[in-house]
């Protein structure tokens, strides 16, 4: 059933989440509802049923794989008599913990504010001694209970100092002149840290853990004398939270700004094909869709499915997938320049690299058309 091997994949991610976050998940509950219930999300039912089995078991937190409006988190918290995380709170939380440079501080902590302020009259009575965690740090719970209007000074505060540093980061993008610049886009996970690492020899971060890529890495790379700059993006996510999109303007800025986007895709995921859609929708949403783009499929050393016959190369049933077969797939039939590779193995490298020479020399040359 296709409708459920989605929901796997979504709760999947859900997990791999919590994971990153710190937390280990006891048991998933479903439910199938023609649209969620406007006061508790979940049915009274399904709410009773998690309810006991959360006391039963002395868990400490159910999360979300939604965002949920203040009232429901709130009516769910009262009546659930346990915390609450949404999927954005969640998302939140992990970027809190990433975040390395001030300015991506900044950044999460506009975020959580505009998250908070209208959950503001959130209850907490029953989970005084529950404090800390997921989904509490950064603005702490003394915050929680002080004025709105604090907070909203604080909003503002925050943005000015934002846009100080935008405009700095602005004077910095046109200062690197006119050289190409590229930019790694693609879901989190997918290899953009390590497929930088071992293009420009750097030492950027890469982990098995979803973002751990918040602040952008420019380098300068060279491909046969051709010198141009490379950036690492932070990665994007199914249903990123509104907030972040906002305020990692400037980050995204680098993707609006850049001439070429290659976009990582990690073939070895089950739910690729969704993960491409998503990028897509957030390269749309930013209006960076329409620029040059390279694709570039990663992880093709990492299979483990069965393959029926020939033909059948659909994601179920690739093993030992050869390039020649790749070439043949759907996915080289985009519209795009599109290769197979290896970040981990450097499997096909030379190809890339010629890729992405050849489209960093055509925007070279509509630059200086003069030159020889
Ligand atoms: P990012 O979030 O897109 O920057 O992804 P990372 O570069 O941090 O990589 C995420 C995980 O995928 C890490 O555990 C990498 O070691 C792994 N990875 C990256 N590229 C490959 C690859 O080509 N093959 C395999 N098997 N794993 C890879």
């Amino acid at each position: 059933n296709q409708d459920e091997e989605k929901l796997t994949e979504y709760l999947d991610e859900l997990e791999f989440l919590a994971f990153t976050a710190g937390a280990t998940i006891q048991k998933r509950f479903t439910q199938k509802l023609t649209q969620p219930d406007p006061k508790t999300f979940i049915g009274s039912g399904k709410a009773i049923e998690i309810k006991e089995y959360v006391k039963e078991n002395e868990i400490g937190t159910v999360i979300f794989d939604d965002e949920l409006s203040p009232s429901q988190l709130k009516n769910l918290e009262r009546e659930m008599e346990v915390k609450i995380l949404d999927r954005t709170n969640l998302i939140l939380d992990i970027f809190a913990q990433r975040a390395q440079t001030s300015y991506a501080r900044t950044q999460v902590e506009l975020a959580q504010y505009q998250y908070l302020l209208p959950r503001l009259t959130r209850m907490w009575t029953h989970l005084e001694r529950q404090k800390g965690g997921i989904g509490m740090r950064g603005p702490g719970e003394t915050e929680i209970e002080t004025d709105r209007r604090i907070i909203r000074d604080r909003i503002t505060l925050l943005k000015d100092k934002l846009k100080t540093i935008d405009r700095q980061m602005a004077t910095q993008r046109n200062n690197r002149g006119k050289v190409v610049r590229a930019a790694l886009v693609g879901y989190t996970n997918v290899g953009k840290s390590t497929l930088m690492n071992s293009i420009s020899k750097s030492e950027v971060f890469a982990e098995n853990k979803l973002f751990a890529t918040l602040d952008t890495t420019v380098r300068k790379v060279v491909i046969g004398n051709l010198p141009f700059l490379l950036t690492d993006t932070v990665g994007f996510i199914r249903k990123l939270p509104t907030q972040l999109v906002e305020s990692f303007k400037s980050t995204l800025d680098e993707v609006r700004e850049a001439d070429l986007l290659i976009h990582v895709v990690d073939i070895s995921h089950e739910s690729f094909e969704d993960h491409i859609e998503s990028v897509n929708n957030i390269l749309m949403e930013i209006n960076a869709h329409q620029k040059p783009m390279i694709m570039v499929f990663n992880k093709i050393d990492d299979f483990s499915y069965e393959k029926k016959d020939e033909d059948d190369l659909t994601p179920s049933t690739r093993k030992n997938v050869s390039l020649d077969e790749w070439r043949k797939t759907w996915m080289a039939k985009s519209k795009y320049p599109t290769v197979f590779i290896s970040a981990l193995t450097k499997e096909n490298f030379p190809e890339m690299k010629k890729m992405i020479y050849d489209e960093v020399m055509k925007i070279h040359i509509s630059r200086f058309p003069y030159n020889d």
